[in-house]
């Protein structure tokens, strides 16, 4: 168990109090935290070339003997030069070590080592300075540690080796045998000791399977703990009605997943337990419609609904939507927001609290304990990625254990999505509604941006309007006073016949309703803007986006700017910027030319950037991983994910004996992580 390999440190050989302090740099405080700091790379000396093949000029492993030891060469005070002849049989190497004389005595004539470096010099005279030396016995990989002040490479190995000889018999088998054999996967003490010490690459890979699959394995049987968890009963079980109303009220018919993601909520809600359920959908797949339907179904079973967007905008734009879709049918909609005023907040809160109100829309400002519900029955979150599963928690503690909607979208791959949000049921918005025309994508060059600004003043005369985003962060005054000083030369130069506005997160909340008001009513012709305009404004009659440093997004990030365009009946497109035209920058915009299918894009992301971008933020709440890497290790990911399930099928909560190690590993990720968050 791993009490037994949580000692402290210092029980090993040749750590004392001191040595012990710096590992504690490292976060290594036992002997179980030791064994689980993992190299970042390794050397390999099971293949050396000969010196006669070796390339010039390029790291490579050579294996030769010591020939001649010269006598030591005193060039200055502070710099002595040691050589030795080597040689492999077939050619010679002159060995040069800088003032290091340890090491160079250490040198036995006649006997071999290996040599680590670079080879310089000619064919004839081939050199190599201060390489890392390694005797002929050593170990064939050699792990390549992350350091801190004080500790070396040979004493990490040294106190490596003393772990796991000194507690090799405490490491314990934590997955059961048949999931072992199922996927072909390695004991965890070999796991552990050819992680750090591998004979080949081979056994390398074989350990790394399994730390990965052990890491993945009990990050998703957390989050399915999680999810458990939450499956208390519902004070809010619904009856089975029909919503047939709302679907004819609609002005457009639904899509066939809208309607799937409607009836799965409809569903949902008449169990004993509450809904969580997420509804991913790339931009303008029409979530909003389905978070509608939901809302309309809780209120025919006389439940009201609360929806949490993460801006004012957003707020008020779901807020008009749901007016339009649910007032004809005799619900009441309610708009609860910062920025408005204490009176308009004191009768919203009334109305909700008397249940005057059946659907409020808003702002944080609802999660605020002074709102009372008089029965709320769901809870849906829009734009998820924005909020944390912790967050996701708070609400559902307001009325009798709510059924909860999340709205995200942000596509992920499947397999992703299930491990962010593993503690909810997913419906996939696949199509988007009929009619759309896919926004026309060009990538450009700084050298285009004149004609750029041509083509955006052209549609502009035609009656459309126009965004221009620059990525700033909001939070600093100097890139602020840039997003203010861009919209100003524009408004004076390129774009001084039009009407231009500009938006920003500095301003107030109010400020900045007020001109994504003035946009929407077409007062604005163009509207400069950072990122704040990214998530879900809806303007039809913008047609053009146009993003200045285009490289310094994500893929999925410019994929959701774009979607502000084409959510009307005109023809649009999306001008991406760059003053960065390296070749690696070029592919990755050419992505966005090419598809407009969200999922798509986003597993190209993933390729090119790794999973940072989804897992990197800590708002995910997820914990940290120590080896397994989420895009490389697909493949170990789905394997864990069945186990996992497996797992969880006969023994739900972990208590049987032979699942302790798992449940002990499974706390100890997400308690040591959830906590700093
Ligand atoms: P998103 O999924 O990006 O949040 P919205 O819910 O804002 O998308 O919907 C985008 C636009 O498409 C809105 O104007 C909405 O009224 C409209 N819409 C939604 N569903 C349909 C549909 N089935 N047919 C036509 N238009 C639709
Ligand atoms: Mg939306």
């Amino acid at each position: 168990m791993i009490k037994d390999l949580a000692k402290p440190i210092q029980y090993l050989k040749g750590v004392g109090e001191k040595r012990s302090e710096m590992y504690a740099k490292l976060d290594v405080h036992t002997v179980y935290d030791l064994l689980y700091h993992f190299p970042r790379y390794y050397i390999d000396l099971t293949r050396p070339v000969s010196i006669k093949d070796a390339p010039t000029g390029e790291s490579c492993v050579v294996k030769c003997r010591v020939v001649k030891k010269m006598a030591a060469a005193r060039i200055r005070k502070g710099l002595t030069v040691f050589k030795a002849v080597m040689t492999d049989d077939t050619a010679d190497l002159t060995l040069i070590i800088y003032n290091a004389e340890f090491q160079f005595d250490k040198l036995e004539t006649d006997r071999e080592y290996f040599l680590v470096g670079k080879l310089e010099g000619t064919l004839i005279r081939r050199e190599i300075s201060s390489p890392q030396i390694y005797a002929a016995d050593a170990d064939p990989v050699q792990p390549v540690y992350h350091l801190t002040e004080g500790i070396t490479q040979a004493m990490l190995r040294n106190n490596m080796h003393g772990a796991l000889q000194a507690f090799d018999k405490y490491i314990y088998e934590p997955v059961p045998k048949e999931i072992l054999k199922e996927n072909s996967l390695c004991s965890l003490e070999y796991a552990l000791k050819n992680i750090h010490f591998p004979q080949d690459s081979h056994t390398c890979e074989l350990a790394k399977r399994r730390l990965v699959f052990d890491e993945l394995l009990t990050l998703q049987l957390g989050m399915l703990m999680l999810k458990q968890r939450s499956r208390e009963r519902s004070g809010c079980k619904m009856k089975e009605l029909d919503i047939d109303d709302y679907y004819s009220a609609l002005p457009f018919e639904l899509t066939s997943s809208q309607k799937s993601a409607i009836s799965d909520c409809v569903a949902d809600m008449q169990k004993d337990c509450p809904m969580n359920r997420l509804v991913q959908g790339d931009v303008g797949s029409g979530k909003t419609a389905v978070a509608a339907g939901a809302a309309y179904f809780a209120f025919k079973n006389g439940y009201q609904t609360a929806l949490m967007a993460p801006t004012e905008i957003l707020a008020k734009q779901h807020y008009d939507t749901l007016c339009g879709f649910l007032e004809k049918l005799g619900v009441k909609v309610v708009l609860l927001t910062g920025s408005m005023t204490a009176k308009q907040k004191r009768l919203a809160k009334e109305g909700i609290e008397n249940g005057d109100h059946q659907v409020v829309v808003g702002t944080h400002a609802l999660v605020q304990s002074s709102t009372v519900f008089c029965r709320l029955g769901l809870v849906i979150t829009d734009e998820q990625h924005r909020f944390g599963v912790e967050q996701r928690g708070l609400l559902a503690g307001k009325g009798d254990n709510p059924h909860r909607l999340v709205m995200s979208a942000t596509p992920i791959p499947r397999t992703l999505a299930l491990m962010i949000y593993g503690d909810l049921d997913i419906s996939v918005l696949r199509e988007l509604p009929k009619g759309r025309q896919p926004v026309e994508t060009y990538a450009v060059t700084g050298k285009l941006r004149e004609r750029a600004y041509g083509y955006v003043r052209q549609h502009l005369d035609e009656g459309r309007q126009a965004y221009i985003v620059c990525p700033m962060i909001e939070e600093s005054d100097s890139e602020l006073q840039n997003v203010k000083s861009y919209a100003k030369k524009l408004s004076e130069g390129e774009f001084k016949d039009y009407k231009v506005g500009l938006l920003h997160g500095r301003l107030a909340a109010a400020k900045k309703e007020q001109v994504m008001e003035s946009f929407k009513a077409k007062e604005l012709d163009l509207l400069v803007s950072t990122t704040v305009v990214e998530v879900g404004v809806d303007v039809p009659n913008a047609a053009i986006m146009l993003i200045e440093n285009a490289d310094r997004f994500g893929l999925s990030q410019l994929h959701q700017l774009r979607g502000r365009v084409g959510r009307g009946q005109f023809k649009s497109s999306c001008i991406l910027i760059t003053d960065n035209p390296t070749e690696e920058v070029k592919q990755r915009l050419k992505v966005l030319s090419k598809t407009s299918d969200g999922f798509e894009i986003s597993q190209e992301d993933l390729k090119l950037r790794g999973p940072g971008d989804f897992f990197g933020s800590r708002q995910h709440g997820l914990p940290k991983l120590k080896i397994a890497d989420m895009a490389q290790d697909i493949e170990v990911l789905r394997t864990a994910q069945q186990a996992a399930r497996k797992i969880l099928d006969t023994d739900s909560a972990l208590d049987k004996p032979e699942n302790a190690g798992l449940r002990e590993l499974t706390e100890l990720l997400f308690e040591k992580n959830l906590s700093d968050n």
